[in-house]
């Protein structure tokens, strides 16, 4: 194995003790009513991580009642725009200053690098930050020309109560893509974080208990998608849910809700291509393709698991590809060298494994890795960089998300068959295209069906910026305006000016 890059255990003190979580409800902080928890155990170092509370029906409705409470009671939709401003500034302040406490626990719960990890708080502080100048700026519209005798004001209303839940890829992240956002337009809130990486959840609730948000706004139970998620987004007093998560799962939310016809948004799968012309800089595409199949152990919505090069320039660029990739350091996610840590868990580790035996089953070749991957002085279960090619677009292995370090590799001969390729999937969340051409460029951006395009680059995200899915990768947008828009009703108020209406009635 010496021809990829590891990095063997480091000497690093681990907790002593594991993090206790437990349920934020009304403000208060309680185990489950049976007593019941459930552990988390290090899917790189196989210690226990974390105990929590395991929650079930009852937890989900005393936390909807308070939140519910929270929101009729009006006092957090009634606050002003710059007093959640401030609240959610002590929000980021609060993380900005912890950020190695939730670094070490959302490695120790995920696998993923702490480097990583180190980044994506401090994109979750800018989260934060970004949801404190939307609260500030929240406003509605108006029509002041539908004739002398008429005003017309359109309100923006928060939508109620919130149902957020969350998957284990990102589980500071995610939840910063959706909480400050909802708590930004006036709604209040029940999460729930995946039982495999809860306790960075807790963490910020308790930074949101910190920073004055009344109780009720915010309520976190742990436990199990089935009781805890399902609960949430059956339950009659929830108004909408927001997931992140599996496709199957997010089909499973829309038909649980359909019996109250909550508002829903969701951020699904991806099976994300990257097309490369001929006259792509190859030594830029190779960095970002590694990149994009590798970061988070390609355990990443936007896994860049794809790639559709043109067949001129295809072998001079896998090989760059894989010589790139035998030089990205897998191993130990707490050395800070490390960029490819350990898999969610054992489970999830068989099935990307499965995808890549049936591939070579059915003819593909192994251009590089292809097995688990055991590092020296971890128990954890890590994956080897792979590289698959010669394969066919009706593949599992080039249609599916294999949610691994795993990069199906297609060619094409012309441009049409390019878009064809990149469209030939059931999902729809991100697409690239690499050419020094412009027109080139734009021609994908506008054929291809994703809810985000990167041209000669790949994975780039601002708080600014929307992100989500057409297709079977989701439904509505997170981030930028339109992020906020989602937790949003509209209103629409028409106001007689003066005595001017024609009776309908006859004198
Ligand atoms: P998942 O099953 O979709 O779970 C996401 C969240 O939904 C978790 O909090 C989960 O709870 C909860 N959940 C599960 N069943 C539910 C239900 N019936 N009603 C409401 N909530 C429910 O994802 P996963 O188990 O974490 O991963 C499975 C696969 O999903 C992965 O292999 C990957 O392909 C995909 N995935 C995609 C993304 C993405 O960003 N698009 C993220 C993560 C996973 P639990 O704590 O019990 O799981
Ligand atoms: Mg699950």
């Amino acid at each position: 194995m010496s021809h990829i890059t590891i990095i063997k255990a480091a000497a690093v003190d681990l907790p002593k003790e594991p993090f206790n979580g437990r349920h934020m409800i009304d403000g208060v902080w309680l185990a489950s009513s049976d007593g019941a928890t459930f552990e988390r155990k290090s899917p790189s170092h196989g210690m226990v991580v974390s105990v929590s509370a395991k929650g079930g029906a009852l937890e989900v409705d005393a936390a909807v009642a308070a939140a519910r409470r929270a929101f009729d009671a009006g006092g957090w939709k009634h606050t002003s725009g710059k007093e959640r401003a401030q609240v959610l500034h002590r929000v980021a302040g609060l993380i900005a200053g912890n950020i190695e406490r939730i670094a070490l626990l959302e490695t120790l719960e995920s696998g993923k690098p702490i480097y990583q990890a180190r980044a994506e708080i401090e994109g979750a502080v800018d989260l934060w930050r970004y949801a404190a100048a939307l609260a500030r700026t929240l406003h509605g519209d108006s029509h002041n020309a539908l004739g002398s005798d008429m005003l017309g004001m359109i309100l923006k209303e928060p939508v109620g109560v919130v149902s957020i839940i969350t998957p284990w890829n990102f589980p500071f992240l995610i939840v910063s893509q959706k909480l400050p956002f909802a708590l930004a337009a006036g709604c209040t809130a029940v999460v729930k974080p995946s039982e495999l990486t809860p306790s960075t959840t807790v963490i910020l609730g308790e930074f949101l208990q910190e920073a004055g948000f009344p109780e009720g706004v915010v309520n976190i139970v742990l436990g199990y998608g089935d009781p805890v998620g399902a609960a949430m987004s059956t339950h009659a007093d929830v108004d909408m849910v927001t997931f992140t998560g599996s496709t199957a799962v997010g089909k499973h939310i829309v038909a649980a809700t359909s019996g109250t016809l909550k508002k829903v948004s969701l951020e699904l799968g991806g099976k994300n291509p990257q097309v490369i012309f001929p006259d792509a800089d190859l030594d830029q595409a190779a960095d970002a393709i590694v990149f994009g199949v590798y970061f988070n152990a390609g355990e990443c919505c936007n896994s860049g698991s794809r790639i559709i090069v043109h067949e001129d320039v295809v072998e001079a660029l896998t090989e760059k590809v894989v010589a790139l990739s035998k030089k990205v350091p897998f191993g130990d996610p707490l050395d800070p060298r490390t960029q490819v840590g350990a898999i969610i868990s054992d489970a999830h580790n068989r099935k990307i494994d499965g995808y890549v035996n049936a591939a070579k089953d059915a003819g593909a070749d192994i251009l590089l890795g292809g097995k688990a991957l055991d590092i020296d002085g971890l128990p954890g279960k890590f994956y080897m960089p792979t590289i698959v090619s010669n394969l066919s677009a009706d593949m599992a292995i080039a249609r599916e998300e294999v949610f691994g370090p795993v990069l199906s590799v297609l060619r094409f001969k012309d441009f049409d068959e390019a878009v064809t390729l990149a469209n030939a999937t059931s999902y729809g969340l991100s697409a690239g295209v690499w050419s020094e051409n412009v027109h080139t460029c734009l021609a994908f951006a506008r054929e291809v069906q994703a809810g985000t395009v990167w041209t000669n680059t790949w994975m780039d995200g601002y708080s600014e910026m929307p992100f989500g899915g057409v297709k079977e990768s989701g439904l509505g947008r997170e981030l930028g305006r339109y992020g906020l828009e989602e937790f949003l009703e509209v209103k629409s108020v028409l106001m007689r000016v003066g005595k001017t209406r024609v009776p309908w009635v006859a004198k």
